[in-house]
């Protein structure tokens, strides 16, 4: 038997533990630990809660789930409750799925001042995040920020445009829901630092900005390079450019507006005591296409300002880690004997949520050629409970979650497939022990 526990029960980890089944069939048993009481990581907190077409992948991670051989620890935060070296005592591979939760600081004068918000925040917030519950992002102003040319900037800028019709059949929590059905914004800008063709965005999730009920895209064709240029891009891209070109032929007839800021690279923020107004610099790109300031300044007069500039995987003691690049240090996977990482804590913020698969495919073919034929010889399983159970902690089980789950569908609102727990306490609590 290997005995083989996954840190994180997002897309990474579940993807991880279906390759380990097919791996070593029932010669393995898997546990998955969460610092939450309930699994499926970014499906749950990240993706946004309008799309939930993606959010139906946690139907593959559940049929894993809920196989004899893995095995869903929740509530456990590697580093509180267990530390890694324990966890390496004990399992006979350790691969750290913990994605990359985390904000980049956009790093520029004013950006500590209330009302500048990273995009792990707000989107944890509004999408039911106990971290991030009690953010009250202010709404009551006529302007937006949205930094940053990538698909969490478009999530961003589409769940502060919707209207409250717009979110039925969406698993957005009650408290974002109420807040930003009586928002007070009309105008929202989405700044990159580089140009139209250099965009991050897909053209699905671009093409949804053009079919909103109450808000519209704006793009200024200045921006653009000549038509014919776009020839040159790879397919995708081109698509999401014919998008963009296509907004400046819609009617500006809505009561909000998206506004695409090009070549506007933010500098600095000001404000008396919150914010007031962001300062950008007008960039071009150089022959690398790298973005480079021309030392012309304008302002946006704003009252928020999400960035949404990229992730970062929090560290964990005792663990190597990259700060430059906010990942674990890693070589195709593996971090140290018997010590793996997968998905965004190995390779970084990108890709979807597909991308992840391949990763623990790949894992699991390494741990077998780094275990061989021999069987493990660590204890796995008991030896964590005991561990925990020492320890007072509180687990939660696959059991224990899909009664939260059962809770959570009972008390939706109409049109609403689930509204979530927000608080740990009442996660718990549902589980009726
Ligand atoms: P991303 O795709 O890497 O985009 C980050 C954006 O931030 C880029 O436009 C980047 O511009 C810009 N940026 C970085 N540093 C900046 C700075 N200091 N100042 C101004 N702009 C800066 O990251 P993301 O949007 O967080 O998405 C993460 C991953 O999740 C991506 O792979 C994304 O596709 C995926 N995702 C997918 C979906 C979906 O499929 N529906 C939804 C959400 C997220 P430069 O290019 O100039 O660096």
């Amino acid at each position: 038997m290997r005995h083989v526990a996954v840190i994180g029960s997002g897309p990474a980890g579940y993807y991880t533990a279906e390759a380990l089944q097919k791996q070593f069939g029932d010669e393995v048993r898997v546990d998955i630990i969460d610092r939450m009481p309930v699994p499926y990581g970014l499906i749950r907190f990240g993706v946004a809660p309008d799309h939930q077409s993606i959010k139906a992948v946690y139907r593959r991670y559940e049929k894993v789930a809920l196989s004899d051989n893995v095995r869903f620890v929740g509530n456990v935060l590697v580093g509180r409750d267990v530390t890694v070296a324990e966890l390496r005592g004990l399992y006979d591979a350790i691969i750290l799925a913990t994605g990359a939760p985390s904000d980049r600081p956009i790093g520029i004068p004013g950006d500590d001042l209330p009302g500048v918000i990273g995009s792990a925040a707000f989107v944890g917030w509004y999408n039911g995040h106990p971290d991030f519950a009690d953010l009250d992002p202010p709404l009551d102003i006529e302007t937006a920020a949205v930094i940053g040319n990538g698909n969490v900037a478009l999530d961003v800028a589409r769940i502060l445009s919707k209207t409250p019709a717009e979110f039925v059949g969406s698993d957005i929590v009650a408290h974002a829901f109420s807040m930003l059905g009586n928002s007070a914004i009309r105008s929202i800008h989405i700044l990159g630092r580089r140009g139209p063709h250099q965009i991050a965005m897909t053209p699905k999730e671009l093409g949804e900005l053009a079919h909103l009920e109450d808000a519209v895209p704006r793009v200024e064709l200045d921006d653009f390079p000549p038509e014919l240029d776009d020839a040159l891009l790879e397919p995708g891209q081109r698509k999401s450019v014919t998008h963009l070109r296509d907004f400046a032929r819609l009617e500006a007839d809505k009561r909000k507006t998206i506004l695409f800021d090009f070549f506007a690279k933010p500098v600095r923020i000001e404000g008396e005591g919150k914010v007031e107004r962001l300062i950008v610099e007008r960039t071009m790109l150089d022959e690398r296409k790298a973005a480079i300031g021309t030392g012309e300044t304008y302002e946006i007069p704003c009252g928020l300002i999400v960035s949404c500039i990229g992730y970062k995987t929090p560290p964990i003691e005792g663990v190597p880690y990259e700060e430059d690049r906010g990942r674990f240090a890693n070589h195709e996977g593996v971090i140290g004997e018997g010590l793996y990482a997968v998905g965004w804590a190995r390779r970084g913020p990108t890709g979807t949520i597909g991308t992840n698969r391949p990763d623990g495919y790949e894992v699991a073919e390494r741990i077998a050629a780094d275990l061989g034929s021999a069987r493990g010889r660590k204890e796995g399983r008991p030896g964590l409970d005991r561990l925990l159970e020492s320890r007072g902690v509180d687990v939660c089980t696959f059991r224990d979650w899909q009664k939260i789950e059962e809770a959570e569908i009972q008390r939706a609102r109409e049109g609403s497939p689930r509204e979530k727990f927000v608080a740990i306490t009442d996660m718990l609590g549902a589980r009726g022990r």
